[in-house]
């Protein structure tokens, strides 16, 4: 049997990693600036907490969960999503008693889903939590960062701010009896996905990709006439935060969401350069999940963005800086029997000019085949040694990316040489 990865999780080759190191990094500085801070846990978690979370009914705890049992015969899943577990971390360590937090976090997800582009069963998530805050105020702030982080990766122009409200569970529980008295008069109309919707998870249906459902809602009750004075308030005041910070946006009625546990505000960022799947970043208000999970009744808000949506995202708007792919600017060239002293040299320099990322020539050959080498690493600068440079206690200086002639320079003067040059 060939060994093979497993069908939806992806291979990160080096050629890719700079880019998504580009990205990662970005975003914890655009995170770090509106004062976010890092939380980790477990990429395992005992299946009924996601179950309890994301709802008994929801096509991720339904049919696209990694469950097992362990050798404890204990049943366990790969976690789908993170507010779940960033959530029953955060309780357990008493994180939200009195307290307001601002957490973000980053890892794989795992799904069972069809792979296609931008959809896999191994993902990457960035995924940002609010705790302890109640009002429209943090909803906004998460958006404001959300647009500075497009605007930052420069890809905010292909991205477009989608919200709507979903008042309280008690509004949708009324909302969600019109619509199934509605939908089951029409139900023969009904796509085969939205028939069994209609007992499961009625909501979902609002989703439907399905040109004939769609005409059906037009119709339909609205949610946007079911949800309580406070719940509108409260999307009007982020509304004009939007309004007053220029950040353009679409009230999309439609607009649900897949999981159970949101309320009040929910928004996605949708972008139309990546096909069907189209959404990089997602998000909302999920007040009741703290309390759903066993922990004191505390309000929360969050988003995830998909890492991989981004990345293509990047590479198909080509904005990711020149300079992010590049990974070596020093290229030792060392030809004859001088290894040890080339090598001994690379690290003195290394020792001197911390910020010049150095490559050593290794495994020999000739002149010709380690300067192509040289060339192909993308280093701005080639150190040639043979043994009449070491003998002398120089360097051959070639620069390898502009017209200007060899030099030949002592060695203790390389360091300053070589640091003038990469910090001009
Ligand atoms: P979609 O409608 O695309 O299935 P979703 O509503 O299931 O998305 P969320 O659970 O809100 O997605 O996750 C947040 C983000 O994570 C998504 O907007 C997307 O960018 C990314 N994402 C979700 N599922 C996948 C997947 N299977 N592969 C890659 N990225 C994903
Ligand atoms: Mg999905």
């Amino acid at each position: 049997m060939k060994l093979q990865s497993i069908r939806g999780m992806n291979d990160l080759l080096p050629e890719q990693s700079a880019t998504w190191q580009y990205l990662e990094r970005t975003v914890a500085e655009v995170l770090g600036r509106y004062s976010y801070r890092e939380i980790r846990f477990p990429i395992l978690e005992q299946t009924e907490l996601f179950k309890r979370a994301v709802g008994e009914v929801t096509d991720i705890v339904e049919k696209e969960m990694y469950s097992f049992e362990d050798r404890n015969g204990d049943s366990l899943s790969l976690r789908p999503e993170g507010t779940a577990g960033c959530v029953r971390a955060c309780t357990e360590n008493g994180l939200l008693h009195n307290q307001t937090q601002r957490l973000w976090y980053t890892g794989p997800m795992f799904r069972h889903e069809r792979p296609q582009k931008g959809r896999l069963r191994q993902f990457h998530q960035i995924g940002v939590e609010a705790f302890g805050l109640n009002g429209p105020d943090i909803d906004s702030e998460l958006l404001l960062l959300t647009a500075r982080l497009w605007k930052t990766l420069k890809i905010d122009h292909a991205v477009t701010l989608q919200i709507n409200s979903l008042g309280t569970s008690a509004d949708r529980a009324q909302y969600r009896a019109a619509l199934v008295e509605y939908l089951s008069a029409r139900k023969d109309s009904l796509d085969e996905d939205s028939q069994r919707r209609l007992l499961s998870n009625p909501m979902r249906i609002l989703d439907s990709k399905n040109q004939d459902t769609q005409a059906l809602l037009n119709d339909a009750p609205k949610l946007a006439d079911f949800i309580d004075q406070e719940s509108r308030d409260h999307f009007q005041q982020l509304c004009a935060v939007l309004d007053a910070a220029k950040i353009s946006y679409e009230i999309n009625p439609r607009l649900v969401r897949g999981l159970d546990y949101y309320s009040k505000t929910v928004f996605e960022w949708v972008t139309t350069s990546l096909g069907a799947q189209g959404t990089v970043c997602a998000g909302g208000r999920y007040d009741g999940l703290v309390e759903q999970l066993g922990g004191k009744p505390c309000p929360g808000v969050g988003f995830a963005m998909g890492v991989e949506r981004l990345v293509l995202l990047l590479d198909e708007l080509a904005v990711v800086p020149d300079s992010i792919g590049q990974n070596v600017d020093l290229y030792i060239v060392a030809v004859g029997n001088i290894e040890l002293e080339a090598l001994v040299l690379a690290d003195d320099l290394r020792s001197q000019c911390p910020t010049i990322r150095i490559e050593s020539h290794c495994g020999g050959g000739s002149f010709k085949s380690q300067i192509k080498r040289a060339d192909k690493s993308g280093a701005a600068v080639a150190l040639i040694l043979g043994e009449d440079e070491v003998g002398s206690a120089t360097a051959g200086v070639k620069f390898l990316r502009e017209e200007k002639p060899q030099q030949t320079v002592a060695q203790i003067d390389l360091a300053n040489l070589l640091t003038n040059y990469f910090t001009d």
